[in-house]
């Protein structure tokens, strides 16, 4: 057996890149953790600007041939990737739980089928995306989306295989071909699907995956002028530097980044399902870049709705995430943890109050918490922890709802609880949020544009606007 293949949860992974259709070693490796016992999973190829190169060689030479290939065609081969995934469903998921931790129960049954909906929903949506043709002064337009080019795709640790696919599915089947970088911290299951796809017929260049540092072969990628897309899924840091990259090339960017996002609770509303709502917020540790992490609360009802809050709380098990009983598992990584509990201890200090948790559990667990007495000006109110540390604040009316909900510089999401629909429309109107949900949390839709407004990101994906995104569209004009 090769050393580059290592088994994980009994699912065999190669840990090289995959280039031009091939498995390509780098010289030197980085050590794939896992955060549920600190085990060590896998070696696996640290990437350099050598193979950045080589992938965006290899998705330029396959370009043309797959620009080219009908779209039928293509969406076949897209419905052929979601059976693999389907196939394959309880490896992934086995594979996806021992490198990120998030819980076994979610990926069998919600993420790892989402991720072969994923490539169908985009396989189908291509065979309907048409236009409309108008008329001019008797000229036609006749609009079409062409296919761009490469594209480099770039995705965090904490949904990997979902994050990633939501982008991989919409650019192949726009006719793009694809680099994808997952994050260091979870690279597994983006080895996995370079094989499904292989195994589906993918043509060799048209799927890349390149594993590795985002400083070592993340940024040769990003700075690369052959590549005509980037979308990128991270924190606001390295956003910037991507963008500052991309400027050279004029690349057109596509930004996910993070979120401080708002629950607002209002005297009207159902309290039982709005803290169901708050409590919803620790699903996968906190890790979640629309949780709403800020809870919001009408005075009158504050009292009432904490106590409905931490007896909900109180009921979330933590621990092993493959155990089916578990609600919340570890934290990523032991760097995650600290800054986790970096962000507690300072608020502490700086005076907050620990109406549960505001501690470590055990190894890489971090207890869910609920801190109170915080300013709106605070670090723990305007800074993303990315942890299950939420923070809650009361409101006398409408507009200092509004106002404390507005006042970061993020703007992903927001979550309203009220039992009046009328002051639901005045206040969705007012948020500034790419998604916004009344009494309801994490319902998606594929055809709904999905992205962040100010630091939050740049750009809408989903449905058409992942079209508009990874093609070049274009306007025939012809003369009667
Ligand atoms: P991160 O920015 O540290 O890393 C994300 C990816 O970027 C990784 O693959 C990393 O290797 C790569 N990278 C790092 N430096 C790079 C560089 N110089 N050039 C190119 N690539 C580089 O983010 P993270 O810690 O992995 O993820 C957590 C963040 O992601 C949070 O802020 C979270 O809110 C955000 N997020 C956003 C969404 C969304 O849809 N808006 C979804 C999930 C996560």
């Amino acid at each position: 057996m090769s050393t580059h293949l290592t088994t994980v949860a009994g699912v065999p992974v190669d840990t090289r890149h995959f280039i031009g259709g091939e498995r390509v070693a780098s010289t030197e490796t980085f050590t794939d953790v896992s955060p549920i016992d600190g085990s060590v999973l896998a070696e696996v190829s640290r990437g350099t600007a050598m193979e950045a190169a080589a992938a965006v060689a290899a998705a330029k030479a396959a370009f043309p041939a797959w620009a080219a290939t009908p779209r039928a065609e293509r969406a076949r081969l897209l419905h052929a990737i979601a059976d693999g995934v389907e196939r394959r469903l309880e490896e992934l998921s086995l594979v996806e739980t021992t490198d990120n931790g998030a819980l076994l129960r979610s990926h069998r049954r919600g993420v790892m089928p989402r991720v072969a909906h994923n490539f169908r929903f985009f396989a189908n949506w291509l065979l309907e995306l048409d236009h409309e043709d108008f008329t001019t002064r008797g000229h036609t337009n006749h609009v079409t989306w062409d296919p761009a080019g490469p594209c480099v795709l770039i995705t965090p640790w904490n949904a990997p295989l979902m994050l990633a696919t939501w982008k991989v599915a919409p650019a192949l089947a726009a006719g793009d071909t694809v680099v994808l970088k997952p994050a260091e911290w979870s690279p597994l299951t983006a080895s996995l699907l370079a094989d499904i796809a292989a195994e589906a017929g993918l043509p060799a260049g048209v799927l890349n995956v390149v594993q590795g540092y985002g400083s070592e072969v993340g940024d040769p990628l990003t700075a690369h002028p052959d590549v005509r897309r980037i979308s990128f899924t991270g924190s606001v840091p390295t956003a910037r530097h991507i963008a500052a990259s991309a400027a050279a090339n004029l690349t057109p960017l596509s930004l996910e980044l993070g979120g401080k996002s708002p629950l607002l609770v209002f005297a009207d509303a159902d309290l039982d399902l709005a803290a169901g709502l708050a409590v919803e917020q620790y699903d996968n540790a906190g890790q979640v870049c629309l949780a709403a992490t800020r809870i919001l609360v009408e005075a009158p009802v504050a009292e009432e709705f904490t106590r409905r809050f931490t007896e909900k709380a109180a009921a979330l098990r933590q621990g092993d995430p493959r155990e089916e009983t578990t609600d919340i598992g570890p934290t990523i990584h032991p760097r995650q943890l600290e800054k986790i509990d970096g962000f507690v201890r300072r608020a502490l200090e700086a005076g907050a109050r620990a109406v549960i948790g505001g501690h470590r559990g055990e190894g890489q667990y971090y207890v869910p918490t609920l801190l109170t007495d915080v300013r709106q000006d605070s670090e723990i109110v305007q800074e993303e922890v990315f942890g299950p540390v939420l923070t809650l604040q009361t409101f006398e009316d409408e507009d200092e709802a509004v106002r404390l909900a507005n006042d970061t510089r993020f703007g992903l999401a927001a979550t309203v609880a009220t039992g009046d629909a009328e002051r639901a429309a005045r206040v969705t109107a007012r948020l500034v949020a790419g998604t916004v949900w009344v009494n309801c949390f994490f319902v998606r839709d594929l055809k709904a544009p999905f992205g962040g407004s100010r630091h939050s990101g740049v750009g809408r994906e989903g449905g058409t606007w992942s079209f508009d995104f990874y093609c070049d569209v274009k306007n025939t004009v012809t003369a009667p």
